[in-house]
């Protein structure tokens, strides 16, 4: 008789716990998952997945605009937030069925409630049954981190309510300057609301490219979204007509809904992990190797819970090279390296590699080539918009390290140039590539002439 009920507890039915419990599934491991919400997790529930059906939704107010201006009639459009919003829910209803039927299909076992280590070994769900198993996947995912001790910070929501809004605030003020904060400042504002994105650092978009920091901000601004830095909130009252927003610069703002997205932390409360001796970092992150094992010997951890690069296709890829190691004789671990990522602002940013700063204190000398353009589409009917293509070139070996684009479908491209870059492509070999003509990306293989910033161009 087998030692244990099961070879594998996974405890989070999310990217990286549903592909690990998948293919260790299919390799004939014997697999138990355990989700407490709704199968699927963050990206397909409350994250990616809706986030860009609502960016999809607020993008047709431009363009409708741009339409007009290519001889289109447009009359009496209108949004219906109610109807979007059934949709929405049912679109993401199917894809969490799709979820759980691949889950049973490849075998596995799926029991709902929330499990709680008692022993490394031992896990109870939904504080009764208890069952066993020979190694365990923590795979929680993590939750938004609010400022608990803010005054009035209970009048707040976070990106997990921003999806269920009755209507489309009039007014809403989002406090934050990372990608999910900046995203819905540009759903918002498409969907015709008045929003202030308030930042209590220098810039938004913190880890980016400086000129894609910049260069977003002032796209944001153009667009009549006010972008408010250097402070921060320090209390939130019930006005008589609305919500009102106290500033630490003194400032005061009004608004209907407030929204914090000021950065997530990992999902571990109640989880038993001092029980089972799973030690975490500074930053309550559960600890891992590259192989994402655990400081205990029969327990991993993939995703964000591990706070390594917290994106769905990297806690799917961990999840994977985790089952890859331990269930097909296959040991694999993720590089984190050169992972391309997008931000579905409008317009959008699509990034890979290193930013310039961090090129310059990586290699001292580095190269850089930049355009900054109107794209013909909008540009054809008067729009302001401007895009920026920008490459990272080390000086010494000429190795494109990174590229940042702010431009339409920025993120498809992204996704392309990431090959490149970790194939560790050339400029020569990346200037060979013939252009596709009359597209954005075009702009990327042409970069010839090295860019000098204006200041250090009249200096030189
Ligand atoms: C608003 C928003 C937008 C995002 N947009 C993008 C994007 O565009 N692109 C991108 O790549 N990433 C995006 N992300 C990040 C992405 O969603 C996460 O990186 C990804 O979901 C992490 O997967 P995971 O498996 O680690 O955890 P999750 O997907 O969070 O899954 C964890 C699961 O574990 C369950 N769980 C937790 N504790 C227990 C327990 N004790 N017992 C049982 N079940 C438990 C949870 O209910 C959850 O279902 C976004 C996130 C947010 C919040």
């Amino acid at each position: 008789m087998a030692k244990y009920d099961f070879d594998l507890f996974v405890i989070g039915a999310g990217s990286g716990g549903v592909r690990a419990a998948r293919v260790a599934a299919l390799s004939g491991a014997r697999v138990l998952v355990a989700e407490e919400h709704r199968v699927g997790g963050t990206c397909v529930i409350r994250g990616c997945v809706p986030k860009k059906l609502m960016v999809y939704a607020s993008e047709f107010s431009k363009s409708f605009k741009t339409a007009r201006g290519y001889g289109w009639t447009i009359d009496n459009a209108r949004f219906d937030w109610t109807e979007f919003l059934r949709s929405k829910d049912k679109e993401i209803a199917r894809l969490s069925g799709i979820y759980v039927r691949n889950l049973e299909n490849a075998g596995a076992e799926l029991v709902h409630g929330k499990a709680k280590l008692l022993d490394a070994h031992t896990i109870e769900v939904a504080g009764r049954s208890r069952v066993t198993a020979e190694k365990v996947l923590i795979a929680t995912g993590g939750r938004p981190w609010m400022p608990k001790h803010l005054p009035g910070v209970e009048h707040a929501i976070t990106s997990n309510e921003a999806f269920h809004l009755k209507e489309v605030p009039r007014r809403i003020v989002i406090a934050g300057g990372g990608y999910i904060a900046v995203e819905f400042a540009c759903i918002f504002n498409g969907m015709g609301s008045e929003v202030h994105l308030v930042h209590r650092g220098p810039n938004i978009l913190r880890g980016f490219d400086d000129d894609v920091r910049t260069h977003v901000a002032e796209e944001l601004g153009r667009q009549g979204i006010t972008v408010i830095l250097g402070t921060q909130h320090t209390a939130i009252e019930q006005g008589k007509d609305g919500l009102v927003s106290q500033f630490a610069s003194g400032h005061a703002c009004e608004s209907d809904v407030v929204m914090f997205a000021l950065g997530r932390e990992p999902y571990v409360e109640g989880l038993g992990l001092e029980a089972a001796g799973v030690k975490l970092n500074g930053n309550g992150a559960v600890v891992v190797d590259a192989y994402s094992r655990t400081n205990v010997e029969n327990i991993w951890a993939v995703g964000d819970v591990t706070d390594r690069i917290n994106l769905t296709p990297v806690a799917i890829r961990e999840g994977h090279a985790f089952a890859d190691t331990e269930f097909n004789g296959r040991p694999t671990h993720f590089d984190h390296d050169s992972v391309a990522s997008g931000v579905f602002s409008q317009p959008p940013v699509g990034s890979v590699g290193l930013s310039e700063a961090d090129a310059r204190h990586k290699y001292g000398k580095v190269d850089i080539y930049l355009a900054r353009f109107r794209p013909m589409k909008t540009g054809f009917v008067g729009d302001d918009e401007r895009c920026l293509m920008k490459l990272v070139v080390e000086a010494a070996g000429q190795k494109i390290v990174g590229v940042h684009i702010v431009a339409p479908e920025a993120a498809e491209m992204i996704q392309m140039a990431a090959v490149a870059v970790k194939m560790g492509v050339t400029k020569e070999q990346w200037d060979a590539t013939c252009a596709v003509h009359p597209t954005l990306a075009e702009e990327l293989v042409t970069l010839r002439e090295k860019y000098m910033p204006p200041s250090l161009g009249a200096a030189a």
